[in-house]
């Protein structure tokens, strides 16, 4: 069985305390493991992630995660 294979990068950013500065963290290469021609969303469910089509080769996604989180 052929896999979708669409690839995206999970940047996950935290705020700097005190400040507005947002930081990345964390960076995330995900890949669509959903068979070809798959509908919906793609999705990396070893991550647990789901992204929507791009426009480009890859995907772009951001994730906020707070200090307290
Ligand atoms: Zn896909």
């Amino acid at each position: 069985m052929d896999l979708c294979g669409q690839k995206a990068v999970l940047i996950v950013t935290k705020q700097v305390p005190d400040t507005a500065t947002n930081v990345a963290r964390r960076r995330i290469d995900l890949a669509c493991n959903l068979p070809a021609g798959h509908p919906g969303l793609h999705q990396d469910t070893q991550h647990g992630e789901q992204w929507g089509a791009s426009s480009g080769p890859i995907a772009t996604l951001f994730r906020h995660e707070d200090e307290d989180a």
